[in-house]
């Protein structure tokens, strides 16, 4: 199913000349004209190319005029706000990201994992609480210790189907294509043979650039998560075993070139786009870890003008805030978001009213820590309802 159609290849020395080639036009006084009236057929619907979105980015123009541009072609589109909350399962994990509080030689996180009883016990909870839609995760792991946690989220993904959740996401990492089928046995199939109910395959690269992948997610062969390929084809693979839904999503803070990773986005989400996936773009910022220094992620503005330029570049993607953000970043970028995640990055965390957020069982900390319910009221007051929270409107 979905066979033969190409897997995604990142052509890093393209991404380069794209970038050389939107500084000279950014830099260039007979381009200012042209680049604004990119943005403004943007604005109207137009989505501009990628070498465009990076002259965009590239330019003096403001990022305000950037983001209104935004504002209103997101308008245009009328979406209404989706949501889902964070269930980790386990805070275990064989992999020894460095930015990451959930890598293995992390001695400072406590490690717990809850048993699958617990994990229904919180879907429950969840569900109790109107909330639809949930990410279910684990860390990533050796090929040995692999069929474990696939067998745990199986359970639980069967769980959700159950309980009859709108939307479940997976991020468990790479897997190969029998371990994806292992991760739905069991689970309905449409008469085209795709997954009925709404799963959504997550592995985010990170970073898009092989050097800084390199640093930050390692070199050595015993460590799963550090063959950068391997994860790259993951929702080529997703599809080819009936996935339909894909969230890539990078994380800033890692690689200082914010044009390279917003053009390889740009052109991975195109890519899925094309092959017929829905795709969720995830953009977050670096965040403090238990045993970890203070993070440098990007400036609000820069935050601001990257997720401007992807909802006008890319309009099908439907952008995820969470609330890694402070209140203030997430109204601000609602707008020209699609969807606002909100909960806990700790394990098995939520209780009828609310979630523990303690750091040290956390895979990074979580800004806004008020209830979902709290969180997600703000926007419902005065737009309807959430998709998949409290009045389902879809
Ligand atoms: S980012 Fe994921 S794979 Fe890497 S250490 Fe953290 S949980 Fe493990």
């Amino acid at each position: 199913m979905g066979a033969g159609r190409k897997h995604f290849e990142l052509d890093a020395e393209r991404i380069d000349a794209m970038i050389v080639d939107a500084r000279a036009r950014a830099s260039s006084p007979d381009d200012a004209g042209s680049l604004q009236a990119l943005l403004h057929a943007a604005a109207d619907g137009v989505p501009p190319s990628p070498s465009d979105a990076v002259a965009l980015w590239c330019s003096s123009i403001d990022t305000d005029v950037i983001y209104r541009a935004a504002c209103r072609a997101q308008s245009r589109r009328g979406l209404p706000l989706e949501t889902f909350s964070p269930l980790y399962m386990t805070n275990t994990c064989d992999a020894e990201c460095r930015m990451c509080g959930m890598r293995r030689d992390n001695r400072a996180l406590v490690r717990e994992t809850a048993s699958s009883e617990q994990v229904e016990d919180q879907l429950r909870t969840l569900k109790r609480r109107g909330m639809n839609a949930v990410a279910l995760l684990t860390g990533e792991y050796r090929s040995e210790r692999r069929g474990w946690a696939i067998e745990f989220v199986n359970r639980a993904l069967r769980t959700t189907e159950e309980l009859g959740f709108g939307h479940v996401l997976i991020n468990i990492g790479s897997l190969d294509p029998q371990e994806i089928d292992a991760l739905l046995d069991g689970v309905s199939r449409a008469p085209d043979g795709s997954v009925a109910p709404k799963v959504t395959m997550c592995t985010f690269q990170e970073t898009y650039s092989r050097e800084y992948y390199g640093r930050f997610m390692g070199r050595s062969a015993d460590n799963p998560r550090a063959d950068y390929d391997r994860r790259l084809e993951n929702f080529d693979r997703a599809r080819e075993a009936g996935m339909r839904i894909a969230n890539p999503g990078i994380l800033i803070g890692l690689n200082p070139d914010l044009a390279f990773e917003l053009t390889a986005l740009i052109l991975h989400t195109q890519h899925l786009l094309a092959s017929g996936m829905e795709v969720y773009l995830s953009v977050p910022r670096l965040r403090l870890t238990a045993g970890g220094a203070e993070p440098r992620g990007a400036t609000d503005d820069q935050f601001v003008r990257l997720v401007s330029l992807l909802a006008l570049t890319v309009p099908d993607g439907k952008i995820v805030l969470t609330t890694r953000e402070p209140k203030e970043v997430q109204h601000k970028l609602v707008p020209i978001c699609t969807v606002l995640s909100a909960g806990s990055a700790s394990v098995t965390p939520y209780t009828d009213d609310g979630a523990r957020f303690p750091l040290e069982t956390s895979q990074f900390e979580v800004i806004d820590q008020r209830p979902f319910e709290d969180v997600l009221g703000e926007f419902a007051a005065d737009g309807g309802g959430i998709v998949n929270f409290g009045e389902r409107t879809g």
